[in-house]
């Protein structure tokens, strides 16, 4: 656990907070690394201690630090992707909702010290939208603090990553994900099987902690990737139909499927490479030991790949028809003589 009570990640998190200690905070943070490894949760705490009034911020008791965390502070505000009711009205966040930004934190806070924005996913800025934002970047308000969260700084114009200090963030080891678990009231023996499913990333760890639908979620995508291979192409392409549906009403259960089945598939790899110790799915051991026995590993191979390539695809906003379609003919068929 690091100082700000967060797992994981701690070299980052101390040098944040030592910044805000010694009045030192940069006026525009770039946080970047993979998928809910706690970007988004060392932001609320950059927006805490800055505005936090009781001892050692961020105490996480006082008003401020409690109405920061749930999200409820004027002046902590998350710009992301608008919606609707029907998912996502916009595939970026808009020039007009950066200028929104603009107007905004040219007010003084309003009941707090500093005003903090954070831009969850960044990446997602249009281009026009972050020439829009760069004005502001470039002569932020002397109250004004911005988090850019991205696990794709490359997606960020140069012009606004050389205005950002970057902290990076990584994966977390098993077992600190474990100990963070314990101390939030998990029991140490589940705390121990979500810390190793999480692949390293506490956020979903948290997650799946409270709330068991998503391991039931987590089951069925494991059982469709193994159903996948099994199918006939149609079968296949009937497959990729739904998901591309699923995808353009909802990007984030599609995403979360494709993890899955990149953690099951890169699990079968190191099975096939004698490994299995080292595999994400501990649960799973026995059917992971017997598929990597019916495929060939350069099909295997070919098909993590495919999965990486396309979940980057479709962060693109490529057609995400045709992005899966692509996907599903690739996933490895079962070896001619296994069973
Ligand atoms: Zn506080």
């Amino acid at each position: 656990m690091n100082t700000w009570r967060l797992i994981g990640n701690t070299r980052a998190v101390d040098a944040l907070a030592a910044a805000v200690r010694d009045g030192s905070p940069a006026r525009s943070y770039i946080f970047a690394g993979p998928e809910r490894v706690g970007k988004a949760a060392a932001a609320v705490r950059l927006a805490q201690a800055l505005n936090c009034t009781g001892d050692g911020p961020p105490c996480l008791s006082c008003e401020a630090c409690r109405r920061i965390g749930e999200g409820k502070f004027a002046d902590v505000h998350t710009v992301t992707i608008e919606t609707s009711g029907e998912g996502p009205a916009h595939k970026n966040i808009s020039v007009e909702q950066m200028r929104d930004v603009e107007a905004s934190v040219a007010l003084s806070p309003y009941e707090g010290r500093m005003r903090v924005v954070i831009i969850d996913p960044a990446d997602l800025m249009s281009d026009g939208a972050q020439n829009a934002f760069l004005k502001t970047l470039e002569e932020p308000p002397p109250h004004a603090v911005f988090v850019l969260i991205t696990a794709d700084t490359d997606r960020l114009l140069e012009t606004v990553r050389s205005r950002c200090r970057r902290v990076d963030f990584g994966l977390v080891a098993a077992d600190e994900i474990a100990a963070g678990l314990v101390e939030r009231g998990v029991a140490a023996d589940q705390a121990a099987v979500l810390a190793r499913l999480a692949a390293g990333r506490p956020g979903w760890a948290i997650e799946a902690a409270e709330r068991p639908e998503l391991l039931e979620r987590r089951a069925e995508a494991l059982d469709a990737a193994r159903a996948l291979a099994g199918m006939s192409m149609a079968d296949r392409v009937d497959r990729a139909g739904a998901l591309s549906d699923a995808f353009k009403r909802e990007r984030a259960p599609v995403d979360e499927t494709l993890e899955q089945w990149l953690g099951w598939w890169r699990d079968i790899m190191l099975a096939q490479s004698g490994a299995i110790d080292a595999i994400a799915n501990v649960d799973r051991r026995d059917e992971v030991e017997e598929d990597a026995t019916r495929f060939d590993r350069a099909d295997v191979a070919a098909f993590v790949e495919a999965l990486r390539d396309t979940r980057q695809y479709l962060r693109e906003n490529v057609q995400s028809r045709i992005a899966l379609d692509a996907l599903v003919l690739r996933a490895p068929r079962v070896r001619a003589g296994a069973r």
